[in-house]
């Protein structure tokens, strides 16, 4: 019997399952993982777990899963292909047709060159990385992370608040420099601020040791001494086992607005999807927790039931935690220009306005939880700049008589 198959058991595959169901699907569902746990969330491997209850996060126990929104579990077993014509997906020895299809298989860390075989070298991507950085954490190791993105700087500020030392090597000028732009330079002055040796703007060139991890060597020829390694240098869309398959792949799957692959039936979503967002009328792939999330449901209902898919379209967002600072940023990077419209980078707490071209298209909140949203909803309505800058300036003013 056929009906709808998610391939990849994580946020978006489980969000998909659920936006099938609440779409009113009744038909068969079947969810299959590469990894043998139940689906968990990612987050809190680089924040709590390391330094908090040791339990996995999964999302729904399994009797929710397969009872309450009868789902069939096929774990531990990655999908090699993806047969159109035969409208079936080969999984070890079976092949298991489908109706519906949603590729949900999310993206890969990157690892560095010439390190796998040692000890000590791990990327932070999946539980199993988190209890090798937990366990050598709790052992004590000298730390060093390889990229000041958002989980480098997260696995820094897990080893800092043990008191362990840690050294952050960054190609770039500032840390999270993807993510957030020409913003980076308060990112660097919380590491600082909190014992972390961060070195920017010079590359790793070899990561070292006999079976175990010993030294990491830079393009400077300066050596650091390491117990640990943590390699956050991005990730890559997981999509190998679609190779001949028929569906575009461009650093992930192609999509239209409706996250449909062109393949009858066949729609992706999450970190693995490449989709056209209609806010800012381009194509874009994300690797933020939120849009995985929407972006799973809308497949998932979407893939279920035929005739039903609605464009999706989202302002990116996505938030990390540092130390005691949560950083917030709304929208894409990239800017002409970008003002500080609250509080003071100096002091820790602000609100930057990313501006592209006559419109508002990002922002950024350092320990301003409560700003983000609204002009993330700013984004979304396309607002100019002008009037981006006038609702800041009204905010500054209830701000600070809420100060009073
Ligand atoms: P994934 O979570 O990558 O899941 C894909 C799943 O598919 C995996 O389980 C994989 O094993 C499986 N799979 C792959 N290939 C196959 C195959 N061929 N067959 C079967 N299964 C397959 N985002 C934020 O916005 N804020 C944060 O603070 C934040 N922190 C993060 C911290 C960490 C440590 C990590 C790793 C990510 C973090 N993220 C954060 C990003 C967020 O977790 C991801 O965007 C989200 O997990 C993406 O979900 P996904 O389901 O698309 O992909």
């Amino acid at each position: 019997m056929s009906g709808l198959v998610v391939v990849g058991a994580s946020l978006a595959g489980l969000r998909a399952v659920e936006g099938a169901r609440k779409a009113g699907y009744r038909g068969s569902v079947t969810l299959v993982g590469a990894e043998e746990h139940l689906p968990y969330d990612r987050p809190p491997l680089s924040k709590a777990f390391l330094d908090g209850p040791a339990e996995a996060p999964v999302f729904r126990q399994e009797s929710v899963l397969c009872d309450e929104l009868g789902v069939e579990l096929v774990l531990g077993t990655r999908a090699h292909a993806l047969d159109p014509a035969q409208r079936s997906v080969h999984v070890g020895d079976r092949e298991i047709p489908y109706e519906g299809l949603v590729i949900a298989t999310g993206a890969t860390a990157r690892t560095f060159p010439g390190s796998a075989h040692l000890a000590g070298v791990h990327t932070l991507r999946t539980l199993e990385d988190a209890r090798a950085v937990r366990a050598a954490l709790d052992a004590g190791a000298r730390t060093v992370v390889i990229g000041a993105g958002f989980i480098g700087s997260e696995v820094a500020s897990a080893a800092r608040k043990r008191g362990l030392p840690v050294t952050v090597v960054e190609a770039a000028p500032t840390p999270l420099m993807r993510a957030i732009g020409a913003m980076g330079e308060p990112c660097s002055a919380l590491h600082r601020a909190n014992g972390t040796d961060l070195r920017c703007g010079i590359a790793v060139t070899g990561v070292e040791g006999n079976g175990r991890v010993e030294r990491v060597r830079l393009a400077d020829d300066t050596v650091l001494d390491a117990g640990l390694v943590v390699v956050g240098a991005g990730a890559v869309p997981a999509t190998e086992w679609l190779a001949g398959s028929g569906v575009t792949l461009e650093d992930g799957v192609v999509c239209d607005e409706t996250l449909a692959t062109g393949l009858p039936g066949v729609y992706a979503a999450g970190d693995v999807a490449r989709w056209h967002n209609p806010v800012f009328g381009r194509g874009m792939r994300l690797e933020h927790w939120s849009s995985a999330a929407e972006q799973g449901a809308a497949a998932g209902a979407a893939a279920a039931v035929p005739g039903s898919a609605e464009p999706y379209e989202t302002v990116p967002y996505f938030w990390s935690d540092w130390y005691d600072t949560r950083i917030q940023f709304a929208g894409v990077p990239g800017a002409d220009e970008i003002r500080v419209a609250q509080g003071d980078p100096d002091e820790g707490r602000f609100v930057a306005l990313y501006r592209s071209g006559a419109r508002l298209t990002g922002v950024l909140a350092v320990n301003k939880p409560r700003e983000i949203m609204k002009f993330r909803a700013l984004i979304a309505r396309r607002t100019g700049w002008s009037g981006a800058l006038e609702f800041a300036a009204r905010r500054r003013e209830l701000v600070s008589e809420g100060a009073r």
